[in-house]
């Protein structure tokens, strides 16, 4: 018995393909390719979406990171802790700021920033908290915001992975200094291609990015600092804007799936928790000893899974000449963790089938 393929992910357009069709004529048909109506548009839409007073469009996640330590003041020789369990990405934006990612474990639950192995790894050097809301979930922001007050770090939240997501009904971004989001196409909020913006409650923080990601310009031809290139083009954000119409549906979508998962595999496997009812799974990451064996049997049965992470960033060569934690929780999970597929444009049948097949392999 050969069942259909059932891929990780499907990124072509499916019932948003008019809209994203519509979009891009538009933008074809007025010949007005970059910071033009379109990103002006969105980064108001997206700003309201997200709950927050500013967002402002770059040309990818890692950049909006970037941006967003450079405008809050972090420079050469400050230290910003990230957690073990991420995309590299999210320290590689560290250094492009100019400063040095100090890795950090995380909780062998939730898998974010353990907010004590922070506090030891604090030095006079350390100036930025960059918590990542892993998975759709935010970070225990109660005891990251205390930690930053009392020890006079910025709080910059990497929100890649959480479009729309709240912590006790407060959006994310909205926590410190503000959010970092990306639109890859696997993203909950998906381009056709790089894209990403930073959120902010600080219009001084927001004019700032605006200007960094323009070459540094004031005004055209005047660069008054050394900005970079990284604007979200007028395609992206037309697009954007069609599909942010149907993200709240797409993230009720996304929790009735893993609700699904959750009743179907309890019992079964280990799953990180929901601590949040404002989770809006990015991914599914499901965790065995056996995860090798688990994956090649799912591949078995034509699932498709992938790995979130399987390396701590305190093993990535990238790093090493950064300061770390020993980061056994984080080393634990990287052995462990698989996502199972989960995407709005599932059939309750088709979480069904992978939850049986998950079975089938565990008990
Ligand atoms: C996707 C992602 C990034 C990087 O975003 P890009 O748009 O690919 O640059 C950074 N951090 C996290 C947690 C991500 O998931």
């Amino acid at each position: 018995m050969s069942a259909a393929e059932l891929p990780f992910n499907d990124l072509s357009p499916g019932e948003d393909d008019a809209e994203v069709r519509a979009a891009i004529d538009r933008v074809l048909r007025r010949g007005w390719f970059i910071l033009g109506p379109e990103l002006e548009a969105f980064e108001a839409e997206f700003a309201a979406a997200a709950g927050t007073r500013f967002a402002v469009g770059v040309g990818n996640g890692t950049d909006a990171i970037a941006l967003l330590l450079r405008a809050s003041g972090i420079k050469a020789g400050d230290e910003v802790i990230v957690p073990a369990i991420t995309a590299a990405f999210t320290a590689l934006a560290v250094i492009a700021a100019g400063a040095t990612p100090v890795i950090v474990d995380v909780d062998p639950e939730t898998l974010m920033l353990d907010v004590e192995a922070c506090e030891a790894s604090l030095t006079s050097r350390v100036t930025a908290l960059l918590p990542v809301h892993l998975y759709g979930q935010a970070a225990d922001m109660d005891k990251l915001r205390q930690l930053a007050e009392r020890r006079h770090l910025l709080l910059i939240e990497d929100c890649c992975q959480a479009h729309l997501a709240t912590y006790r009904n407060q959006p994310v971004g909205s926590f410190g200094v503000g959010g970092a989001f990306s639109f890859y196409p696997t993203k909950n909020l998906a381009a056709l291609g790089d894209a990403g913006a930073v959120v902010t409650q600080d219009g001084t923080i927001a004019g700032r990015i605006r200007r960094l990601r323009d070459g540094g310009q004031s005004a055209r031809y005047a660069h008054d600092e050394p900005g970079v290139n990284s604007r979200l083009d007028e395609l992206q954000a037309a697009v954007l804007r069609a599909r942010l119409a149907r993200l709240p549906d797409w993230t009720g979508r996304r929790r009735a799936l893993a609700r699904l998962y959750r009743a179907r595999l309890e019992g079964a496997i280990a799953m990180p928790p929901e601590r949040e009812p404002g989770h809006v799974y990015h991914l599914f990451p499901v965790r065995s000893s056996q995860r090798d064996r688990l994956q090649q049997h799912l591949r078995d049965d034509g699932i498709g899974t992938l790995v979130h992470y399987p390396k701590p960033l305190s093993e990535q060569p990238a790093f090493d000449g950064c300061r770390r934690d020993a980061c056994t929780h984080a080393a634990a999970a990287a052995r462990e963790l698989l996502s199972l597929p989960l995407h709005p444009r599932l059939a309750n049948g088709d979480v069904e089938r992978v939850a049986d097949s998950v079975r089938r392999f565990s008990l």
